[in-house]
């Protein structure tokens, strides 16, 4: 498909500048005022410059490449991810980066998807949004895009200086420091597949309650190395284009009836159900609950058991309550977020038939969704 694309910074000359990619799906990000109206409405993202003049006192080349359907990213859809893990393939050998402005409702959603659709990315792939529309005067849109810019644009310096014996690094254009997909929101840099919206109202939107921050932004960009995963320049990038959209969340809570579990379990085609389970994993033990689960399992659903905490960890077998989980065959989560449990599921699923190997793939770390 042909997008519309824009470029800025084009008067700038240094050489060897780095090249971002800006990819705009929608969101609360690019809304306005409309003057008759008065009501909040999308702008033409291509007249971004005028919201946005410092732009060009950035150091690098940005080009914005604007989605046909701007969507509130309530409306995400796997086909969505797909669509930007495939625009980010047939511009990764021109581009250093990529910044993806996306609504934050279902931006962690995205951020968790792109990670496992995207293998072998090498490059920063950097999601931001904001809580009030770049038209509003307190708006947070201007610092969180333009420092998602700065970081998606940074390189290691020490690579920058031996370049010219790396020649890996210079066929890469320099070696990213955050050469993974990251949510960057109110000066904090979290990894994508770990972070979570946890609020709606403050602009402080997003946590990462398992894993450290990378970066936290203040009068400087402090990296969090020890954390960020490492360059790996030998690695193509391949996608996971098939996404299996027959799976579900069951979020359990005291009083849970036979019924409610049972038409969930028997949805037609279902193959993957991430269990919300209290605690460390836990969930009731009566007889019928842990029947209908078996008995799903045995006919090859996948069963992924997520804790309902926000921090934290599912540990299987430490209580009685969770002891059953594990003899029926529930897998563990561990420290995974929902978010990225069921897009786990979904890329799984669309790779992966059989349901003993898919236990294992589930159980394993992919890229850094989790400590097993
Ligand atoms: N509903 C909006 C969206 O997710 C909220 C936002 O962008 O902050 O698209």
């Amino acid at each position: 498909m042909a997008y519309k694309t824009v470029r800025i910074n084009l008067t700038l000359t240094q050489s060897l500048r780095q090249s971002v990619l800006v990819i705009y799906t929608g969101g609360t990000f690019g809304m306005v005022y409309e003057p008759q109206t008065g009501q909040l409405v999308p702008f033409d993202f291509d007249q971004v410059v005028d919201r946005l003049p410092e732009l060009k006192r950035l150091t690098f080349d940005i080009t914005l490449l604007t989605l046909p359907n701007i969507i509130d990213s309530s409306n995400m859809k796997p086909a969505i991810w797909v669509e930007l893990a495939q625009i980010i393939q047939d511009n990764y050998r021109q581009y250093d980066s990529f910044v993806i402005l996306h609504g934050t409702d279902t931006m962690a959603y995205t951020a968790s998807a792109l990670s496992f659709i995207l293998v072998g990315l090498n490059k920063p792939v950097i999601l931001t949004g904001a809580q009030l529309p770049i038209g509003v005067a307190r708006s947070d849109a201007r610092e969180n895009f333009i420092t998602a810019l700065e970081i998606a644009a940074a390189v290691d310096t020490a690579a920058v200086d031996s370049a010219a014996l790396d020649a890996a690094a210079v066929e890469e254009g320099f070696r990213p420091i955050v050469p993974e997909v990251c949510v960057y929101f109110n000066s904090l840099l979290l990894r994508g597949n770990r972070s979570t919206k946890r609020e709606s109202v403050q602009f402080n939107a997003f946590a990462s309650e398992n894993y450290p921050h990378l970066a936290t932004a203040g009068v400087s960009i402090d990296y969090n190395r020890p954390f960020i995963r490492p360059w790996q320049p030998d690695q193509p990038l391949t996608l996971r284009t098939v996404l299996d959209p027959n799976v579900t969340i069951l979020k359990l809570f005291p009083g849970i009836t036979q019924p409610v579990v049972e038409s969930i379990v028997n949805i037609p085609n279902l193959r993957g159900i991430v269990l919300e389970t209290f605690g460390a994993g836990n969930a009731p033990t009566d007889e019928w609950f842990l029947d209908t689960l078996k008995r799903a399992i045995d006919r090859g659903v996948s069963v992924f058991n997520v804790s309902q905490c926000e921090g934290g960890r599912v540990t299987q077998g430490h209580y009685q309550t969770s002891q059953q989980l594990l003899q029926i065959g529930v897998v563990s989560g561990a420290d995974i977020t929902t978010e990225a449990a069921i897009t786990k599921l979904m890329v799984l699923l669309g790779q992966e038939r059989d349901p003993a190997r898919l236990r294992t793939l589930l159980a394993q770390p992919l890229c850094g969704e989790m400590n097993d």
